[in-house]
């Protein structure tokens, strides 16, 4: 063992209780910390041929990295939709290093059981049915990617084509229908060889981004009854609309389509009582995708995807090898996902659903709903402000009367918030999203107070 190594080793208990230290000094001051600063340049380090050990990375890190890092894990920054850590999580983060599972299988370890556990957990927080199972991914995008390749294997198996061993190719052209699709799902259907161009937009609603379900019936009427795949979409990150998923399913009595619902983080509507209709019909989704890190409030990173066809994912994802255990009735979770190793990412999300159930996240929901609403409400008193939306969940989707991005600088050098642009049917516009368990109303007075001060 190299000295440092082995130095490290005899001094392991003093270096994690000066890590230990260190951290909970970030997170004391969390409050002051700039919430997205302009990083200096960091000189360029090299190599280290001989290294510092731990107490000498802590050191470096502290003084050449650390100081440019954001307050993203804090309760003003709003910018794309950024939860935070509960502290839960972030003990379940700690332990997952540490105990350094590697949850691909069933086999030597309870890691995968624990897995199995939260799934079913967040499948019925969500809503989801008995028939849902899932895994969990690095993020939506991963989710979304793995429900369309399990629709892209339901398409092939409706037209005699096995998409797994033949190919996309053998498969021919494949229609995705959606109203306001998320930038993952073309990146999806570009790694699935699918094309970008599959997707054929389908008119929204008047000011609305929800979709018109009358032109997606439209639309898959005039597939003459080829099987597609639409697109649902639980939560669009502009105004938060939520296609009307009832009426989506009513359209399955007479067009063939997989059914993939991208409710990243709508999902959470679930949560709320004020706002659980907005999800109604997930349950009978064919895939559905929900992302962890942003509203559940655990670290970087983690998602989950549910599907009601494993049969058909494992089809896709399958990973036979002499040397691994095959596909049983309770397939490893490397037959169920892009990986094959991966980290035991369950752990953040069981702790912290284990610390504070349903209504410890209920509550984080319904308190980012209210601090959106009272920044919606305030900032209609600043002249020129204009909402392009109603506050419908937890954004505000907003057009302001100057040049938005010298605005999102100087937003961000005041080091009070973070927002980030959009353009909301051709308008540039600015949101400001909220979804970190720390927020209360008083951090959306404050960013009221700067836009205020910075647009007057
Ligand atoms: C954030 C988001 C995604 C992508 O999520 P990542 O975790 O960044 O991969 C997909 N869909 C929607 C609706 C989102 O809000």
């Amino acid at each position: 063992m190299h000295s440092s190594l082995a130095a490290d080793l005899a001094d392991l208990p003093a270096l994690l209780q000066a890590t230990r230290d260190y951290a909970v000094s970030v997170l004391a001051g969390l409050d002051e910390r700039p919430v997205a600063p302009t990083p200096a340049e960091v000189p360029a380090a090299t190599l280290p041929a001989d290294g510092a050990g731990t107490a000498g990375a802590l050191a470096e890190f502290r003084r050449r990295w650390a100081p440019g890092f954001s307050g993203s894990a804090g309760p003003r920054y709003l910018g794309f939709v950024t939860g935070g850590t509960t502290p839960a999580a972030l003990a379940g983060d700690w332990l997952t290093g540490a105990f350094d599972q590697n949850a691909s299988n069933r086999s030597g370890s309870s890691a995968a059981a624990l897995e199995d556990e939260t799934v079913s957990w967040l499948r019925d927080m969500f809503g989801l049915g008995p028939d849902h199972s899932g895994a969990f991914v690095s993020g939506a995008t991963m989710s979304n990617l793995v429900g369309l390749a399990i629709g892209r294997q339901w398409i092939g198996e409706q037209r005699g084509v096995d998409v797994a061993r033949q190919g996309v190719a053998a498969l021919g052209e494949i229609t995705v229908l959606s109203g306001t699709a998320h930038s993952s799902i073309f990146k999806a259907l570009s790694m699935l060889g699918l094309g970008r161009d599959a997707l054929k937009p389908v008119a929204t609603l008047p000011d609305r981004e929800a979709v018109d379900v009358a032109a997606l019936a439209e639309a898959l009427k005039e597939l003459n009854g080829r099987p597609a795949i639409v697109v649902a979409n639980a939560g669009t990150v502009n105004t938060v609309d939520f296609d009307d998923l009832r009426a989506i399913l009513t359209l399955r009595e007479r067009y063939p389509f997989w059914l993939h619902v991208d409710a990243a983080f709508g999902g959470f509507a679930a949560l709320s009582p004020d706002h659980a209709h907005l999800v109604d019909g997930l349950a009978e989704a064919d895939s559905v995708c929900v992302d962890l890190h942003k509203w559940l409030n655990v670290p970087y990173d983690a998602a989950v995807q549910f599907t009601r066809h494993r049969d058909l994912q494992v089809s896709v994802f399958q990973n036979a090898a002499a040397y691994l255990p095959p596909v049983s009735g309770d397939p490893d979770f490397f037959h169920l996902t892009p990986e094959n190793s991966r980290r035991l990412r369950a752990l953040t999300a069981w702790f912290t659903l284990t610390a504070y159930g349903v209504a410890g996240h209920r509550e984080i929901v319904t308190g980012a709903i209210d601090a959106a609403h009272r920044l919606g409400e305030r900032l209609t008193t600043i002249p020129g402000v204009q909402l392009l939306a109603p506050v419908r969940l937890n954004v505000v989707c907003f057009s302001v009367p100057t040049d938005i991005p010298s605005l999102v600088h100087a937003i961000a050098d005041s080091g009070e918030t973070f927002l980030t642009p959009t353009v909301y049917r051709g308008r540039p516009a600015l949101r400001a999203a909220f979804s970190n368990w720390r927020t209360a109303e008083a951090d959306a007075d404050r960013v009221h107070t700067l836009l205020r001060k910075l647009l007057a």
